[in-house]
């Protein structure tokens, strides 16, 4: 994969580059690249990079994978060099969001209790935080997306997995050793299928990408008029959630019975979640989410079923406004935030 960067600053007047007061930089640590933007005070990602992420060689030579991407987006631009506040961090976790140190990723074997934040907050001179996706991208909504205004928020990335993350009072709730908001593993079925995380019936084994495909597919292999057969180009192995999606917008009979009972096991896990937190906003992105997000009104209409709350139909199920640069977004909002409190 080659190493890229795009510049997309505005073209009014001609100004490329004329950064607000604060910039950040957002890093987005995946298992095969590694992506990097510049986001500006108010949210608006002005520059990317993109480069291979080496996992699996030495500690060393996976910061220099984030270290090469991050001069690639301060390239030849000493005015954005002299705005940077800092620099946020979304990698795969366990991590401790409080000291950055990345624990043990399976998916990072160069990192094992790794100081990131210190080492790149060393080469760079500017605080750096770290933290998982989900936090991280829930910051991003709450303080620039969807749930600005907010005060406590819910937030689902709902994609091939399921991660969550809560804003109480505008900040990452964290839990007692930073382990918390992991909504994704709340079983809604204690005889349901097992997750990737062992335990039944999670919400993610249920209603993750993977799972919606899962449910087609053991519907297809006992009614096979469906447009998403057709999709899979007859193979009923290769029905992914995307055509579930497709078919259904075409009208499919059988991917609108799939879509309705995702639906109803989305209400099931809402309704948890407004009997525990009743926030003020749910924020759902990710592939699977934008799928379902015309049915977002079915949700609420089927959410007094599932939960005792009254008032349950009030709070607003949104949509994310950070798409494939929620980890940018994110990254650059703990940072962003740091600034805000000082
Ligand atoms: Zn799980």
């Amino acid at each position: 994969m080659a190493t890229t960067a795009d510049s997309s600053g505005p073209s009014a007047g001609g100004v490329v580059n004329s950064w607000e007061r604060d910039s950040f930089i957002g890093v987005d640590i995946g298992g095969t690249k590694v992506a990097a933007g510049v986001v500006n005070d108010k949210g608006e990602i002005r520059r990317r990079s993109k480069s291979p992420m080496s996992t699996h060689e030495t500690a060393a030579e996976g910061v220099r994978s984030v270290v090469a991407t991050i001069d690639l987006v301060l390239e030849n631009d000493p005015e954005l060099k002299r705005s940077l506040r800092g620099i946020g961090i979304c990698s795969p976790g366990p991590l401790d969001p409080r000291t950055g140190v990345i624990i043990n990723p399976p998916n990072l074997p160069c990192w094992r209790n790794f100081p990131l934040a210190q080492e790149i907050g060393r080469i760079y001179g500017v605080p750096v935080k770290v933290d998982n996706d989900a936090n991280a991208a829930a910051l991003a909504e709450g303080i620039w997306g969807a749930g600005r205004g907010y005060q406590n928020v819910f937030f689902a990335i709902i994609g091939t997995g399921v991660g969550t993350g809560l804003l109480f009072d505008r900040a990452i709730y964290y839990g007692r050793t930073g382990a918390a908001a992991e909504g994704g593993h709340m079983s809604l079925d204690y005889k349901g299928p097992r997750c990737g995380c062992g335990k039944l019936g999670c919400a993610e084994a249920l209603l993750a990408g993977p799972a919606i495909a899962r449910r087609a597919q053991a519907k297809l292999a006992s009614d096979q008029k469906s447009a998403m057969l057709e999709l899979a180009g007859g193979n009923i192995d290769q029905v992914t959630s995307e055509m579930v999606g497709q078919a259904y917008s075409a009208g499919d009979a059988v991917a609108r019975e799939v879509l309705m009972e995702t639906v109803e096991l989305l209400a099931v896990w809402l309704g948890n979640i407004v009997d525990l937190l009743e926030p003020d906003v749910m924020i759902l992105g990710g592939g699977a989410s934008a799928m379902l997000q015309p049915l977002f009104g079915e949700v609420r209409d089927r959410l007094p079923r599932w939960c005792v709350n009254t008032r349950c139909q009030e709070i607003p199920i949104v949509g994310a406004n950070y798409g494939n640069d929620a980890g940018i977004a994110g990254g650059a909002a703990l940072v962003a935030q740091l600034v805000q409190q000082s």
